[in-house]
Order: structure tokens, then C-alpha cells, then sequence
């Protein structure tokens, strides 16, 4: 196996004069900390932008070159918005730190290294990357609870390719329905759209989708608009389960109403290439079956074994209040080791698996940073332990509704004025669902995505979306 060490530009050669500010500069960052980020979504992005690049040398792995706005990944999967609305590549960030494409395989905690894989295409070998800071942001794989036939047969929503697939099925399988040797039966087979989960990813892609065959389908294939079958499935007792009460019964009675299949209280015992199998073995022909059911450990995260602690439930990495990475008797840190976001949980309180979780981790994280690149008589500890603020929930339900949850996860179902005849001003009690809620959802989208470019192609595609319609090409 070929293995390398990357070391720092100044002690591989500069043409810069020795005397001159760019040499000077070069050099006090050669002998800045190294700080290595694994990962480039909603936790090692917000990293990447905020920490100090004049004290740390800073190196980003990452199998993917860019960042992916995850709450509109729904909306790509239908041609809502384009691909690009979505991402931002991970070097406009600036030239003061150091990219690799790549998948880090092991951490060697010994040696303070990272083993990598480049994810180039034809790149040969391994290398090491050196750390003083290593901060884990490697998210968190779909769970399929070893149901067989799941990973070989289900299409998954966590990127743009899985996003691009599935948009590419969509069509086809509309497109395989218009052949004419298909008989009725294979017709309705390959036009049922399975999706198992019942959370917002599952229950967005479903609005999403049912828009899609409504407003544009429905027009080039107005003949197998009979066959158009949509099944959300759930093993709990109802949608959206982590929403207040009220607002997953709207999006149920919603979901009905737009004609989509609500199939809760049901469990999925196996999948083939064209059935689902249920629990009580029934089994439903599907044409494409999308599998949102909630998260699993990466094998990064796996492979740290018993060197670091794990929750024994969703065996994601195990913190402090301050974000390090617990040692196996899970209470003393490991040195300089931090991990947050979707592949992490902390001690003392489990926080949802969401993007305002990891950005919040983020900010918090590179400040302590920061402040400990800035200070010599500071440590990790003088730091105040990490809060979350959580600022609601949001799903997109189709047809321009929505629904929005500005309640804390847990909290009772709601008091709004609708159901208890008002307990002050609320603004929850004015957006909490309907096309309010839908303008609230678009709008907070809007203002939250992340770089001017995308602030202009997001209202753009969703005018050219309402109107001439998505795009129905298939390349
Ligand atoms: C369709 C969808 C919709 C969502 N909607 C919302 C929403 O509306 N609101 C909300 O709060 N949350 C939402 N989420 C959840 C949110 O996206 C995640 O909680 C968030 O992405 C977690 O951020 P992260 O940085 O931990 O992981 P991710 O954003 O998943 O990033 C992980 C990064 O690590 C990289 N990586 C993986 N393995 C390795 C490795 N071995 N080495 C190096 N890099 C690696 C990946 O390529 C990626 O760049 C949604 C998620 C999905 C999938």
C-alpha cells in the first residue's frame, strides 16, 4: 500500500523571498496548530468559515468537494430547484486553508493522524494527515435496520447524486409506464411511489413528489394518471412524530387529502427489487421506494471501536459539554479530539439529528478555538459548556402548505388559540400551518441559505418553476 505524510507548504519549498511578508506570513503558519476537519456539511462548513486561518493551519477531508443545503434537498429531487441552487462549493471559502477530496478511513489517535483515501477518480493509495486539532464532522449514514434487500434496493436522500437518482427514476419509471407493451397491472406497479418514514425528510419528498405529478406530470401523461399511486409508510402511529400534536394531525388529514397513502402502524419486513414485504407479509409492488427512516453510524465513527465512547442506542460518538470526544470509560476526554453534528450526542442531554444542531455546534466550537489560539493561559474548560437554542421545525406538506413547530422537541401538544381558545400571542399560533406556514418555510430557507449566489437562484427557480413547470428531461 502506498502511504504518505502531507506535510506543511513551507517545509516542502517556497519561492517566496525569505524576507518578504508573504514568507513571513507563510512561515508563523507553518508553525500554527494544525487543525483537521473531517467533513464538509452543516458542522465542518460553519468550522471552515468561522475559525481564525491566521493561528491555525487548517485542512478540510472531504469525499464530497462542496456543501449541501439539505432542507431544499427535497425540492431537487422533483426539479423544484436545480442541483446548484443548493450547494457551494467548499474552496470558496477561500485560499488560507487546505482542501482534500477524500474519505478519511481510520484515525490513528496514537499518532495523531488521519488515514485517507483520495476520492478522485484513478488517485492511487493512502495518506496520513498530521494533527495538533482534529475535529470529526462526518454526519451520519441512512439506517436501514438490516432489512434485507433495503441497501441493495431503496434509493436514499442525503446528497445530490442520491437526489439526482431519484429524479432520474421518477421519469423513468413514467416513461416505462408509457411503453406499450406494458400492461395495465406493470403500469400501476411501476407508478407506485413507496416511501418509508414518516419524518419530514419522508414526509417532504412525498410533498414534494405529489406536487410534481400534479402540476407538470399530469400533463404529459394525463392517460396514467389512474395508475399514479403514493404510500408514506410508518412503523409509528403517526407522521411526523417529533411535531406538536396538532400540527402532524394537519399534515395527516393534508397528506389524505392530497390523495397521498398514509400507511402507519406498519412495519417493513423486506424489500425485492419490485415488492415491499410487510411485517404481516403482505407485499406491495412498487416502481420506485425512497428510504428516509432515520440515521446509522459511519464506518469512520465505527472504526473508532472502544478507542472513544459511543451511544449504545444510535451508536453515534459520544461528547462532553464541550464538545470533546469522550475516552472509553466515557468521562475523561480524548486529547484535542472534538465531534459534533450528526455523528456525535452529548452526555448530558441528546440533541435532535438536525442542521441548526450542527451549525449552533459549529459557531460554538470554533470560538473555543479561537479564543484558544488567541490565549496561552486558556483552556477548553474556562469555556461555558455548549447550549442549544432551538428555533422550530418546519415541513413542507405540498400544494404551497406547510407546517412550522416553534415549541421545544418534547414539549406537550400545543395550546394554540385554536385548540384552547388562545393563551396569549403566539407567533406559532399565527403560521403554525397552511399557506402562512408555507411562506414562513420558504422564507426562513431563503434567508438562511449560504452564499449570496444561491440567495439569487433559489427565488429565481422557484419563479421559473411556478411558471413553466419543472423540468421533465432525463439525462
Ligand atoms: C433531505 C434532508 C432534509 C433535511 N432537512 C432539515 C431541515 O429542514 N432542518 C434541519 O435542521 N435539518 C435538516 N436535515 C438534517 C441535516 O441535514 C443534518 O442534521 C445535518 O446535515 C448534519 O450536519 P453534519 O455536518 O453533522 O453532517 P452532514 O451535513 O451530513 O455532513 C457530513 C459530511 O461529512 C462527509 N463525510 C462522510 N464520511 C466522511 C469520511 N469518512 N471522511 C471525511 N468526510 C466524510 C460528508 O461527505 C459530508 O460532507 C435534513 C437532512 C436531509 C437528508
Amino acid at each position: 500500500m502506498l502511504l504518505r505524510t502531507i506535510t506543511s507548504p513551507l517545509t516542502a519549498g517556497s519561492r517566496a523571498h525569505p524576507r518578504s511578508p508573504v514568507a513571513t506570513r507563510r512561515l508563523l503558519h507553518a508553525l500554527a496548530p494544525r487543525v483537521v476537519v473531517l467533513g464538509s456539511g452543516w458542522a465542518g462548513f460553519e468550522i471552515l468559515r468561522d475559525l481564525d486561518k491566521r493561528r491555525y493551519d487548517v485542512t478540510v477531508v472531504s469525499p464530497r468537494n462542496y456543501f449541501v443545503f439539505t432542507p431544499l434537498l427535497a425540492s431537487t429531487s422533483v426539479g423544484t430547484l436545480e442541483f446548484r441552487c443548493i450547494t457551494e462549493p467548499v474552496r470558496s471559502r477561500g485560499d488560507n486553508f487546505k482542501f482534500y477530496e477524500a474519505t478519511a478511513d481510520r484515525i490513528d489517535l496514537d499518532n495523531r493522524a488521519v488515514l485517507c483515501s483520495s476520492t478522485v477518480e484513478g488517485v492511487p493509495g493512502q495518506f496520513a494527515i498530521p494533527y495538533d486539532k482534529l475535529v470529526v464532522t462526518v454526519g451520519a449514514r441512512s439506517n436501514t435496520f438490516d432489512i434485507p434487500g433495503v441497501r441493495e434496493h431503496a434509493f436514499f436522500l442525503k446528497d445530490v447524486p442520491d437526489a439526482r437518482r431519484i429524479r432520474q427514476r421518477v421519469l423513468d419509471c413514467f416513461e416505462w409506464a408509457s411503453q406499450p407493451n406494458v400492461s395495465p397491472a406493470e403500469q400501476s406497479r411501476i407508478l407506485h411511489f413507496a416511501v418509508v418514514g414518516g419524518g419530514p425528510t419522508g414526509v417532504e419528498f412525498a410533498a414534494e413528489l405529489s406536487d410534481f405529478v400534479r402540476d407538470d406530470l399530469r400533463r404529459v401523461y394525463p392517460h396514467l394518471m389512474d395508475r399514479v399511486t403514493l404510500t408514506v409508510y410508518d412503523v409509528a402511529p403517526t407522521l411526523l412524530g417529533t411535531f406538536d400534536r396538532n400540527l402532524a394531525a394537519y399534515a395527516d388529514a393534508r397528506f389524505r387529502r392530497q390523495g397521498i397513502r398514509v400507511r402507519t402502524r406498519t412495519a417493513i419486513a423486506g424489500v425485492t427489487a419490485r415488492e415491499l414485504i410487510l411485517a404481516d407479509q403482505r407485499r406491495e409492488p412498487y416502481g420506485l421506494l425512497v428510504w428516509a427512516t432515520g440515521l446509522t453510524a459511519t464506518p469512520l465513527v465505527t472504526s473508532l471501536g472502544d478507542r472513544a465512547a459511543h451511544d449504545p442506542r444510535s451508536g453515534r460518538i459520544l461528547c462532553d459539554d464541550r464538545l470533546r470526544v469522550l475516552g472509553p470509560d466515557r468521562r475523561t476526554p480524548l486529547p484535542d479530539v472534538f465531534a459534533l453534528g450528526d455523528c456525535a450526542t452529548l452526555t448530558n442531554h441528546g440533541l435532535p439529528a438536525t442542521a441548526q444542531v450542527a451549525k449552533q455546534q459549529g459557531i460554538y466550537l470554533s470560538r473555543v478555538l479561537n479564543r484558544l489560539g488567541r490565549a496561552t493561559d486558556w483552556t477548553v474548560d474556562d469555556e461555558r459548556p455548549f447550549t442549544y437554542r432551538h428555533l422550530g421545525s418546519m415541513a413542507y406538506l405540498g400544494g404551497w402548505k406547510a407546517i412550522v413547530d416553534l415549541q421545544k422537541p418534547g414539549a406537550p401538544a400545543s395550546a394554540s388559540k385554536r385548540t384552547t381558545g388562545g393563551n396569549g400571542l403566539r407567533l406559532a399560533d399565527y403560521i403554525g400551518e397552511g399557506r402562512l406556514a408555507w411562506l414562513f418555510w420558504r422564507t426562513s430557507y431563503f434567508t438562511m441559505s449560504v452564499s449570496p449566489k444561491n440567495k439569487i437562484l433559489i427565488p429565481v427557480y422557484w419563479f421559473l418553476t411556478w411558471v413553466f413547470g419543472r423540468d421533465i428531461s432525463r439525462f
